[in-house]
């Protein structure tokens, strides 16, 4: 066993790690650092792992940053070896190549690992999930370049519609079956759903709602031959995508004492409830500024943010995070939908406004006259003052209805507003998330 001595180890080599890996050698350049991933490739962009399937190739095009990017940050990357366990009082982490590291800081950036669900035939040959790299290689590699596949895709959410797109650009046939009675239910509200929906069934994708599947069936050679569904139904396929959800990867806090709730719990430097461990992106609970309490909020941005803020910290810079929402940019089907806090008022105490023309779609949900939540279909250009003005806490209330009137812009502000908080490029308009889809 070698034991090596590190000022700073991150596990995990996503947006948080390279989130905080940045952050660290912009206050120490010289403290030794590693990146530890049981993925063997350099970071890439994990959204682009859709475009990835529907046009296999080289993988430098999704890389996150430049290949030399450890080399000049001073970072030794250990790739495609797992950390087994932590030893927060020893500070010590194994990994599987029985190699030993000791640290000072410890970054928890593990992100999330997909939900498998419990089905009949979960086994089989040709079920998938969709959340890696090797995933997409997996379901590439099981096309048959002579026949139409069809594919069940097993939940209707934002992995479940991203991978269907790219088996659509395939030439597959595909299903989705969704529990709940419309797909991207937990990111938009019924009418940016249904206009989603359209898109999806004008290219040929069948959705079935309000069901799930009960059982992977498989053909005499131990293949996926189709699924049974709660009515019974039978859907012939020669593949399955489950897609139910993501939950926080915390194996290697279970039993250590650190503290969790759904995710692993941060405060607002990002540290864990034990000293000198840290824990940022799809793995931590941290502060969502929109309901002013500790959540899972797994969208790249914030799992960058919460990285950089974790390395400051780390390398002796007091810096607090000031929080993230879950916020998505998507372009399913041709359809840009930007969604941010609150898709569904939770009651009366809310107000709603809308705008709706056109195949253009335009909500705001406020609160005590600030914003809590923002939806913007079909036309999603100013979106990105609305979120900020969310983001600043901003009172709305005299200019409320503006925010959702065809010519909203900056003007529409009062200017100490924009000249002081918003008056940022116009690339800046659109909310800085990773934009799924084409
Ligand atoms: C298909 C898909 C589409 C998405 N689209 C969007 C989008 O459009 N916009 C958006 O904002 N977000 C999107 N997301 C979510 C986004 O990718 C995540 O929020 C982001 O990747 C989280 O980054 P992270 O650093 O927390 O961890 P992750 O990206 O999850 O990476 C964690 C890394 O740590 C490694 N690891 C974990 N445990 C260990 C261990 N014990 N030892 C060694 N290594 C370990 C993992 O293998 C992984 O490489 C999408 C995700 C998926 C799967």
């Amino acid at each position: 066993m070698t034991v090596k001595k590190l000022e700073y180890l991150i596990i995990g080599n996503s947006a948080g790690a390279i989130g905080a890996a940045e952050a660290i050698r912009e206050a120490d350049t010289a403290g030794t650092l590693a990146i530890v991933s049981d993925e063997p490739y350099p970071a890439y962009s994990r959204p682009l792992i859709s475009d990835y399937l529907a046009h296999p190739g080289p993988i430098d095009r999704m890389l996150y940053r430049k290949p030399d990017f450890y080399e000049k940050n001073g970072a030794r990357a250990i790739l495609g070896d797992k950390a087994l366990k932590i030893n927060p009082d020893a500070r010590t982490a194994a990994l599987a190549s029985g190699l030993m590291l000791t640290w000072e800081h410890l970054l928890l950036a593990t992100g999330g690992t997909p939900i498998v669900p419990n089905t009949e035939g979960i086994d089989l040959k040709n079920v998938f999930t969709f959340n890696r790299l090797d995933d997409a290689k997996a379901i590439d590699a099981a096309f048959n370049p002579h026949r139409r596949l069809k594919a069940v895709v097993i939940g209707g959410g934002l992995i479940g519609v991203s991978v269907t797109e790219a088996l659509m650009k395939r030439g597959m046939d595909v299903v989705i079956v969704e529990m709940k009675d419309r797909i991207l239910n937990t990111i938009l509200d019924e009418e940016a759903s249904a206009m989603e929906t359209t898109a999806l069934l004008l290219a040929g994708v069948t959705i079935i709602t309000g069901h799930t599947v009960t059982r992977i069936n498989s053909n005499l050679r131990g293949e996926v031959s189709g699924v049974t569904l709660d009515d019974g139904r039978l859907i012939h396929c020669e593949m399955v995508i489950a897609a139910i959800g993501v939950r926080p990867r915390l194996d290697l806090v279970t039993g250590t004492g650190i503290k969790t709730g759904r995710g692993i719990t941060v405060d607002r430097h990002m540290e864990t409830s034990e000293k000198d461990i840290y824990a940022c992106g799809d793995v931590a609970e941290a502060f969502d500024f929109v309901t002013g309490n500790n959540r899972l909020t797994p969208i790249w941005p914030n799992a960058y943010e919460g990285g950089r803020v974790a390395g400051l910290n780390m390398a002796g810079q007091p810096t607090e995070y000031k929080g993230g929402t879950a916020m998505n940019a998507l372009k399913y089907f041709g359809v840009n939908v930007v969604s941010a806090g609150l898709v569904v008022s939770p009651d009366n105490s809310y107000e709603t406004l809308i705008n709706r023309r056109d195949g253009i779609y335009r909500k705001v949900i406020l609160k005590n006259g600030k914003l809590a939540g923002l939806i913007y279909a079909g036309d999603i250009e100013k979106s990105g003052i609305v979120y900020n003005l969310m983001k600043d806490g901003a009172d709305v209330s005299a200019f409320k209805q503006a925010l959702v009137a065809d010519d909203f812009g900056l003007a529409s502000l009062p200017e100490s507003l924009w000249r002081s908080k918003l008056a940022r490029p116009a690339a800046a308009e659109k909310p800085a998330a990773a934009v799924t889809g084409h």
